[in-house]
């Protein structure tokens, strides 16, 4: 029982909500929340590498931002929206 040398695929403990562990299950790799900010993973779902950041360790399975929810996406649209009328009041004035 060890843990691999490899990039880990996380999942939230249904035990301890501050741990993720590694869903492989040759892998016993597991990392509390708080030390896993910035550091790289693989995708739950596409299998790329990506960057774990606050938002992904709010998620019960963090996802690259190329995958992620549809209520992600529609966020990320908000913000755009918001900031696109941001600009406009700016050039308005
Ligand atoms: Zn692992
Ligand atoms: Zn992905």
């Amino acid at each position: 029982m060890s843990a691999l040398n490899h990039l880990h695929i996380y999942e939230r403990s249904s035990v301890n909500k501050q741990i993720y562990r590694c869903i492989d299950p040759y892998c016993t790799h597991f990392c509390n929340k708080a030390l896993l900010l910035g550091k790289a993973a693989k995708c739950f779902k596409c299998g790329r590498e990506f960057l774990l950041d606050a938002y992904d360790l709010k998620l019960k399975r963090p996802l690259c931002p190329n995958c992620g929810t549809d209520s992600i996406s529609l966020e990320g649209k908000k913000v755009k929206e918001f900031l696109e009328e941001m600009m406009k009041d700016e050039i308005s004035i």
